[in-house]
């Protein structure tokens, strides 16, 4: 779906590659979790994967198509849907359903098409009543979802994530993480970058980056075993994760695949 070849990014007047010889592919249908502290550069990789940002070094292809052809930029751009941190900032239509639509419209389809698409698109991410309301009164979870329809309406084979959940409350959180699972369940290819760490468990794989360079590659169980390594990065380690690791340093025996509460419980209940 996507392949980077020794891709760096420098912005204007920085000294610094915000993302420094990048090489990595991603597969069709996998969920790849990026995560690293701030500015260790995930959203200058994440504009990279949609000809938002062009690489100053190296190539970004997207089914074949590099992203510095200008040639290919909407043909990408449809491709590699995004949503970003901030749902306030996304939103530009009075009622949801135009909001769903502004997308495709623009594509110029065909507006028998474009209906279809919307019911199909809000029925995805449980939003189908909220139709006919105006986005401003919807909750932030409810309005990230509306902006994943929108995403949805433009028919990509993949969608980036960049902190979709940074600033919802717990509850929008879920029903946003909830989406893109549900998304994920039907094949979508899905970057999710986040700094809140268990979303990573999830994941296929997970990317972490640290001063623009990808420094760890690999599925999470394996990730979050290398404790020492993610701290080395500032990561902050989530609390179970952290607990067996303390536990295991103990000489405490528990398996090495520990990623949530009910493993750990399960497994410390016998030893106690
Ligand atoms: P992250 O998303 O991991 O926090 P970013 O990709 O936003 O990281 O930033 C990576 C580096 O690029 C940081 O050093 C940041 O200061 C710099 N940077 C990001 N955006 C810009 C910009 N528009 N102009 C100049 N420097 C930028
Ligand atoms: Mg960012």
């Amino acid at each position: 779906m996507i392949r980077l070849d020794n891709v760096s990014f420098t912005y204007d007047e920085d000294e610094f590659p915000a993302v420094d010889d990048v090489s990595l592919t991603i597969e069709e249908g996998s969920f790849v979790v990026l995560i690293g502290h701030n500015g260790s550069g995930k959203s200058t990789l994440a504009k990279l994967l949609n000809a938002l940002l062009i690489p100053t070094e190296g190539d970004v292809w997207v089914e074949e198509m590099n992203t510095k052809n200008e040639e290919y930029t909407w043909d990408i751009r449809k491709n590699v849907g995004m949503v970003f941190q901030n749902p306030d900032n996304q939103l530009v239509a009075t009622v949801v359903e135009e909001e769903v639509a502004f997308g495709p419209e623009n594509l110029g389809i065909d507006p028998a098409e474009i209906e279809l698409r919307v019911t199909d698109a809000l029925e995805q991410v449980g939003m189908s009543e909220y139709r006919h309301r105006p986005p401003h009164m919807l909750s932030g979870g409810q309005k990230q979802r509306i902006a994943i329809a929108g995403v949805l309406a433009m028919q990509p084979n993949m969608i980036v994530f960049d902190e979709s959940t940074a600033m919802l409350d717990p509850q929008g959180r879920n029903e946003v993480l909830e989406a893109i699972e549900n998304l994920k369940e039907k094949g979508m290819t899905i970057l999710l970058i986040t700094h809140f760490m268990e979303e990573a468990t999830v994941a296929d794989r997970v990317l972490v980056m640290d001063k623009g360079k990808v420094v760890m590659d690999a599925p999470p169980v394996e990730i979050f075993s290398r404790v020492e390594e993610l701290r080395e990065y500032q990561m902050e380690i989530p609390q179970v994760i952290e607990l067996a690791h303390e536990l295991r340093e103990q000489g405490i025996s528990l398996s090495e695949d520990i990623l949530e509460r009910e493993e750990l419980v399960e497994e410390l209940c016998p030893l106690l």
